[in-house]
């Protein structure tokens, strides 16, 4: 989890920051991803603005790709029975994918989304298709201090 938290990092989105990382079954990594532009594309050129009522063409989702499709994207073998970890439960559309790529089971810390349509529609994915998925529960003074850590540590960079 700690290095999809370091991947969330490297998002330029200033509102939103999720890293994901895919393990083997031996927990080996397979690939990494964050929320972020494709992948060669000027992320300075793109707009970051996330007020929904501009045309979709001035909102970052229409560009961005969220963390769980860019790792997917990423990777170079199979994700079948690959474990998940993501900073943020995953949108339906991510679902998706993992379900597509028979991943075994993810990981999350954040389910700020928990009430929304697409977190029960991902649950939902998740549960037809036999992904199986849990919170890591970690204390939030433990979580800020490393945010803040990592926030200083990345300025120093
Ligand atoms: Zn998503």
């Amino acid at each position: 989890m700690l290095q999809a938290m370091l991947a969330s990092y490297k998002s330029k989105d200033p509102n939103t920051k999720v890293g994901c990382v895919f393990v083997d079954e031996n927990n080996h990594h397979i690939s990494m991803g964050y929320n972020g532009a494709i992948a060669g594309i000027d992320e300075s050129q793109i707009p970051w603005g996330n007020d929904r009522t501009v045309p979709l063409e001035f909102q970052k989702y229409g560009y961005v790709m969220h963390s769980e499709a860019n790792a997917i994207s990423h990777a170079r073998g199979t994700l079948k029975d690959s474990k998940g970890y993501i900073t943020l439960f995953p949108c339906n559309e991510c679902a998706k994918l993992i379900a597509s790529q028979k991943v075994s089971e993810i990981i999350y810390l954040s389910d700020k989304y928990r009430d929304t349509s697409e977190n029960k529609i991902s649950k939902k994915i998740f549960d037809l298709s036999g992904v199986k998925y849990r919170q890591l529960t970690i204390e939030k003074d433990l979580i800020d201090g490393l945010h803040h850590y990592l926030l200083d540590l990345l300025k120093k960079l």
